[in-house]
Order: C-alpha cells, then structure tokens, then sequence
C-alpha cells in the first residue's frame, strides 16, 4: 500500500517481549536500529539525513459535514478553515472487525491507527484475539523518539491509549495510565482524566460533581496513587491553569480536570465547553518539549467534544469545538512551517452523528430535539431534530443553515484526511484507516 515502505528497512524487530499480556519494550540503539552512524548524512529518519516528526490531530467524530460546518461558521463563503487548507487530501473508510457492529467506536478506530490492524470495539491496540499489538507510540519510545498526547478528553481515554497502551477493554483506563508510566513513557501528557490516576478517597484537585447523581466524577485508581508515581518517575505535574503557564519540564504530566474536560450534555441541560487550558495552549507546550528530542517525536493532539457533543446533538457546542480544533491546527502548521521535516495530519476517527447541513427551512420533516423552531414538528416525532440557525461568516445574517442529525451515535461515513509534509503525498485517495498507521510508522521509522 505504502510504495515509500519498498527498500527501507524496518527498524522495529526485537524491539518487543510479550510477558503476562503486556508489552515490555526493551531500548533500540542506532546500530541495531539501521546500521546507520547517525552522523552521516543518511541516518536516523528514513534515509532523509534528519530526524522526522510526526503531528497527528484527531478531531474525535469529525465527518466532513462537521468540517464544512465549521468552514461555513468560521470562514464564510469564500475562506477556508486551517485544517482544510492542507495541500494534500484524501478519504478514509472507519469499519471495525467487531463480532456486533459493523460501525466502528473510537477504540477500534485509533487501534487501526496505531498498530495497522482492525479489531473489535472497545479494543485498545489488542487483535480481535485479544492479543496486544505493537503501537506508533510504543515503537517511537523504543526507537528513542519523544512521545505526546494532547487530549481534551481523559488522557487515558481510547483515542490516545491505542497509540500508547493495549488492553482488551477500553474502560480500564488506570491500567493503561499505569503502562503510560511503566511502559511506553510519553514524555507529555496533557488533558482530563484525573479520577483514574488517583485512589478512591484521594481527590486531588478536582473536586467530585456533588449532586451529580449522573456523573458524580470521583476518583477511581485501582493500580493506587499514579500521581505521585509520575513524580517519582520524573514527570512535573500540574493540574491547574497556572501551574501549566509555570511549567518548565522536559516531562509533563497535566491532568486538568477530572474526567472530560468539558461536560456533554445536550442544549441547556449542563452543556459546557470552556477549558480551563485551551487545546492550543497544550499543543504549543507540547512542541516546546518535545521539539527538544533530538530523534523526533510523535504527538497526538485530540479535540474530543467533537464527538461527544455530536452525540447530544449539541451543534452550538460540536462549532465551539471545532474552533478549539482549528486554533490546535493553527498552532501545528506554525510548527509545520519551521520544521518541514514534521508530517502533519487533521482527520477523524470516524463520523458521529449523521450530520447534515440544510437551509433553514420550518416546514421541513425533521421532528422535536432540535434548537430550530419547526412548523412540523409532531409529538413522538424523532429526536434528532435540527439545530440552528447558524449564520455564514461574513454575509451580515443574509444566510445562514441548519444542521441536522440523523443518530446520536457513529455512522460509517468516510472522514476526510488532510496532511502536509513528509509521507502526506500517500495520503491522497480512498483507503482504510489503517493505511495511516503504515504511513505515519514509515515517515517514523523507516
Ligand atoms: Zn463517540
């Protein structure tokens, strides 16, 4: 699939043990890597003569309605969004290999990023078997690359776990905290998530949800204080927006809230997005510290109410957070200019919602649910009403649009893949998510 693969030789052989089902790394020096001194101009970073970096921007359940909805809110007419304006795009198909479903979730999805194989819902980089599967993140570690996730969600949540650990179930997210720490060791760790780092009893700085029968967000480690195991293993952690303005650490752990940080919910009913640090803000550290490895990185950076607004139907807020995702492509494409050795990568695990966009139109079929006063609308009618109107940038209110939901879950759709830089070439056309994986691990290590 990956013509650039031919010739080039794989430097991730007898880079992995599998003990008790867990992935043990073992270091990869330059020699054994390649054969390669790393001062000749041939060496580390695919025969290119420099290190190679890799951005990859997830926006969690981003179709491409979700992205002309936002070109249109942002933009207007004749503008052009940040992520769109990539020189290269393609589209990519989502399908999980699950025994139930044929529509993928958001573990499957990354797992098929990160290691180049399909498997089931809910698997975190384990084949449908359940075996545990040698990740991107995995790999860079071994190779001596620096490791970053940025996430609005839990850190520990499936997107940036199946780049960086593997369990047979999503849920066990103080498990895959624990094999951040003792396995595959990013370097920065940005986002939500504090309640699986830290024991029952032990709140830290995020004080539970109280009256929140719903989602009352207690702390919950069962693998104990993870914390201070991080400290103790060198990370600086900070949990507050002042103490990440203050950070100054070439190991970052920064887990600012206690689950999300953000609460889905749908319209008026305890829907929030304001994160205490902004996307952007956290992608900008991230490339301070791990700009500094020597060997390149890999950083994953994730807007995650993408999706989960898209699954309350929440349009005013999924825009609020494609203008976060935007600003965080934003930040990586100054990055991208000053370091052209670095690939960058906007695109979404998968579609969520069914999201359309139509004209305001009060007599049109779509039922109650929806923010947009319907003419229509019958009593029992489906929820998935339309939202709006939103106005088109630029045009002083003279046109606007509504937008339309026909689930609130995932849909099968394609998602648009936009990249630049080194390997983005292979990006063009039609292709299945795991055609990313061979992709970014060739510009990495190949
Ligand atoms: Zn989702």
């Amino acid at each position: 699939m990956s013509e650039s693969r031919t010739g080039r030789r794989w430097r991730t052989a007898g880079v992995v043990a599998i003990a008790g089902g867990t992935l043990a790394l073992l270091p990869l020096t330059g020699a054994l890597a390649g054969g390669e001194d790393p001062a000749d101009g041939d060496g580390a970073g695919g025969g290119q003569g420099h290190p190679r970096s890799v951005i990859f921007v997830n926006g969690d359940g981003m179709g491409a309605a979700h992205r002309e909805a936002a070109r249109l809110e942002q933009e207007g007419f004749d503008g052009q969004l940040a992520m769109d304006q990539l020189p290269v795009a393609g589209l990519q198909t989502t399908d999980a290999r699950d025994p139930e479903d044929t529509v993928t979730d958001s573990a499957a999805a990354a797992s098929a990023w990160a290691t180049g194989v399909k498997t089931y819902n809910g698997a975190i980089s384990v084949d449908v078997g359940g075996d545990p599967l040698l990740t991107i993140g995995q790999q860079a570690e071994a190779a001596g690359l620096a490791g970053g996730i940025v996430t609005t969600a839990q850190v520990t949540d499936a997107s940036p776990a199946a780049f960086f650990a593997n369990s047979a179930d999503r849920s066990a997210q103080d498990d895959i905290a624990r094999q951040y720490l003792e396995v595959s060791r990013p370097e920065v760790v940005l986002g939500g998530g504090e309640d699986w780092w830290l024991p029952a009893g032990d709140e830290g700085t995020h004080p539970p949800r109280t009256g929140d029968t719903e989602d009352p967000e207690v702390s919950r480690s069962t693998q104990g204080d993870l914390v201070a195991q991080a400290e103790a293993q060198g990370y600086e952690y900070v949990s507050t927006a002042e103490e990440f303005a203050a950070a100054d650490s070439d190991r970052l752990l920064g887990l600012f809230s206690n689950e999300e940080m953000f609460q889905q919910r749908p319209e008026g009913q305890g829907d929030e997005f304001d994160p205490v640090v902004s996307l952007a803000d956290m992608t900008t550290t991230a490339l301070d510290v791990l700009s500094q490895d020597e060997d390149g990185f890999f950083l994953l950076v994730e807007e995650e109410a993408v999706d989960e607004m898209s699954h309350d139907n929440n349009a005013a807020r999924m825009l609020e957070a494609m203008r976060s995702l935007e600003a965080a492509v934003d930040v990586a494409r100054a990055y991208v200019a000053e370091h052209p050795d670095t690939l960058l990568v906007v695109t979404g695990d998968h579609e969520c919602g069914g999201l359309t966009i139509e004209d305001v139109d009060a007599e049109d079929e779509s039922g109650p649910g929806g923010t947009l006063p319907q003419e229509t609308a019958v009593e029992g009618g489906t929820e998935s009403g339309e939202d709006g109107p939103f106005v088109v940038a630029g045009t002083d209110g003279a046109y606007d649009f509504a937008l339309d939901w026909t689930t609130t879950g995932h849909t099968g759709v394609p998602t648009v893949v936009t990249a630049e830089g080194p390997g983005s070439e292979e990006l063009t056309g039609h292709y299945p998510n795991t055609h990313l994986y061979d992709v970014v691990s060739s510009v990495l290590f190949d």
